[in-house]
C-alpha cells in the first residue's frame, strides 16, 4: 500500500495503464484548472492524509472533502503576502539574504532551529550548517530526542501505519490519544473500511493507558467503548514492568501497582498474548517528563516479549512541523540524527548538550536561525542573541528579529516530499495555487551562495 500506490490509498492500482491514468489525474496536472484537485496531500500534520479534495479559486482554497479542522484551518487560511525584513524595516530578498550571510560569517557558532521543512528545505540546511559550524536541532526536538535514545539503545520491533491498518486487531495507546496531534488517525487507520489480512477493523480493540485522554475516538462504529486504564504517565515504568512480569508467569502479591488493579494488568497481559497482531503505540512528544525515554525502552522490550506468544510491534508516532523529514534527512546526510554539531568540522551527536534550550540558555551559540514553514511557531527569544526568522507569512513575533524572511508552504505553495508519522514513507506533497514566497530551500541556498 506504501510507494506508489499512495495515490489511491484504499484501492491499490493493478495494472500499468491504470496507474497512468491515475497519475494524469493528479493535482500536479491540474492545479491550475477549475476542477477540484483530487487526492490531495496534507502537509499539516506528519499522518500526511493523501485523500483531501481541494478547490482553488483564485488562489483561495477551500477545502471540499476530508479536512480535518486543522487542515481546513490552515489551507483555508487566505493568502498572505509580506516583504523581507531587516530590523523591521522592508527589505529586498537580495539584501535580505547578504544581511544573513554577514551575521553567519561573523558568528561563531550558530543555531539551526524550528527546521519546519521538506526534505529540499533540510539537504539545503545541512551543507550550511557544515561551512558555518553550526548545531542542528528541531523545534520538538525534546520528543525527538526520547525517540532516539531508546532506538538507539535497544532497537525496537516497529510496524507502520500500513500494517496496522491491514492486519491488527488489538491496539494500545499508552500516553497518548494521538486525536491531539493526529485527527484523523482513528478516521484512516484504526475504522477504516477496508482491511486486507486482519479481522473486520470494526472488531479491533482498543486500550488506553493514561490520564486525562480523550477516548472517544476509541469507541468502535458498532458502538463497542474502548477499556481505559487510569493511570500517572510518570508512573507507566512500573505498570509496564509488571505486565511483563505477568508475561513471564509469575505470580504479584501486590493488589495494585501505580494505582491500578493488578487482575487488570493480569487481563490486559492474556489479552495480549492472544492477539493475533497487537500494537502498543506511543508518542514520544506526549511522554514529556524527566526520563521519559526509559520508559520508551521499557515499552520496546515488552514489544520484544510479547513475540515469544504472538506477532506483536510498536508505533512511535514522529511529531508534525517536518520532524521525521528533519531527523531522516540529518541522518542519511551527516550519518547521526538532530542534535548534531558541526562545531569542530565534522558530526558531532550530542542529545543533552545540543538542544534549543540548553544552548540559549547558556548563551553557547550566537546566532538563532529559526525555520518554520508549515505551523506559526514562534522562535524562543534570548537578549543579545540575535534571530533571524524564515516562516510563514502569518507568523505573529514577539519580538521582532534581526532579519525576516516570509516563506512558502509546502503542499500549499510548492512541490515538496515529507516522511510520514511513522518515519518510513515518504510521500510527494504538491503545489496548490501559484505563490511568490520562496521556498525554505531555495532562501537557504542563496545564503550558503552568499558566503
Ligand atoms: S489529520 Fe493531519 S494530515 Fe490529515 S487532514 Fe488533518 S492535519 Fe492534515
Amino acid at each position: 500500500m506504501d510507494g506508489l500506490n499512495y495515490l489511491t490509498y484504499q484501492e491499490p492500482i493493478d495494472s500499468i495503464a491504470e496507474q497512468r491514468k491515475a497519475i494524469m489525474q493528479q493535482p500536479k496536472f491540474r492545479r491550475l484548472s477549475t476542477l477540484p484537485l483530487i487526492n490531495v496531500p496534507c502537509p499539516f500534520c506528519s499522518l500526511l492524509c493523501d485523500d483531501l479534495v481541494i478547490h482553488n479559486r483564485a488562489g483561495q482554497l477551500r477545502v471540499e472533502k476530508h479536512g480535518c479542522p486543522k487542515a481546513i484551518a490552515e489551507f483555508e487560511r487566505p493568502p498572505t503576502i509580506c516583504a523581507p525584513r531587516i530590523r523591521g524595516s522592508d527589505a529586498t530578498m537580495e539584501d535580505a539574504v547578504a544581511h544573513i550571510a554577514s551575521m553567519l560569517r561573523a558568528a561563531k557558532r550558530p543555531l539551526y532551529s524550528g527546521l519546519g521543512t521538506d526534505v529540499a528545505g533540510m539537504r539545503a540546511v545541512l551543507p550550511l550548517a557544515e561551512r558555518t559550524g553550526g548545531v542542528l536541532d528541531h523545534m520538538h526536538g525534546e520528543g525527538i530526542m526520547r525517540h532516539t535514545l531508546a532506538l538507539q539503545d535497544s532497537g525496537w520491533m516497529s510496524t507502520t501505519l500500513t500494517e496496522i491498518k491491514n492486519r491488527a486487531d488489538l491496539l494500545i495507546f499508552v500516553g497518548t490519544d494521538v486525536i491531539h496531534d493526529y485527527p484523523r488517525f482513528f478516521e484512516r487507520v484504526v475504522w477504516n473500511q477496508h482491511s486486507l489480512f486482519g479481522p473486520k477493523p470494526e472488531r479491533r480493540e482498543i486500550v488506553y493507558l493514561g490520564r486525562q485522554l480523550n477516548t472517544a475516538p476509541g469507541r468502535s462504529p458498532k458502538g463497542r467503548n474502548p477499556l481505559h486504564i487510569d493511570c500517572d504517565i510518570r508512573q507507566l515504568a512500573q505498570i509496564i514492568a509488571l505486565i511483563r512480569t505477568l508475561l513471564k508467569g509469575n505470580s504479584i502479591k501486590a493488589r495494585r501497582v501505580a494505582g491500578v488493579p493488578t487482575s487488570v494488568l493480569w487481563t490486559l497481559a492474556e489479552r495480549m498474548k492472544n492477539a493475533r497482531y497487537g500494537v502498543l503505540i506511543w508518542s514520544p512528544a506526549s511522554l514529556d517528563f524527566p526520563h521519559a525515554d526509559i520508559v520508551i525502552q521499557v515499552l520496546c522490550n515488552l514489544v520484544t516479549d510479547l513475540n515469544n506468544f504472538t506477532r506483536f510491534s510498536g508505533l512511535s508516532l514522529g511529531g508534525n512541523d517536518g520532524s521525521v523529514t528533519a531527523t531522516n534527512v540529518c541522518t542519511w546526510q551527516s550519518g547521526y540524527p538532530l542534535r548534531t554539531s558541526f562545531g569542530r568540522g565534522y558530526p558531532e551527536y550530542d542529545p543533552w548538550r545540543y538542544s534549543t534550550d540548553r544552548l540559549l540558555a547558556h548563551r553557547a551559540v550566537d546566532v538563532l536561525i529559526w525555520i518554520s514553514s508549515f505551523s506559526a511557531r514562534i522562535p524562543p527569544v534570548v537578549p543579545k542573541i540575535p534571530i533571524v526568522v524564515l516562516a510563514v507569512p502569518h507568523l505573529k513575533l514577539r519580538q521582532e528579529p534581526e532579519v525576516f524572511i516570509p516563506v512558502a508552504t509546502p503542499g500549499v505553495d510548492h512541490d515538496g516530499q515529507l516522511f510520514r508519522c511513522d518515519g518510513v514513507v515518504a510521500l510527494s506533497v504538491r503545489r496548490l495555487r501559484n505563490s511568490p514566497l520562496p521556498s525554505v530551500a531555495k532562501i537557504v541556498a542563496a545564503i550558503y551562495e552568499s558566503l
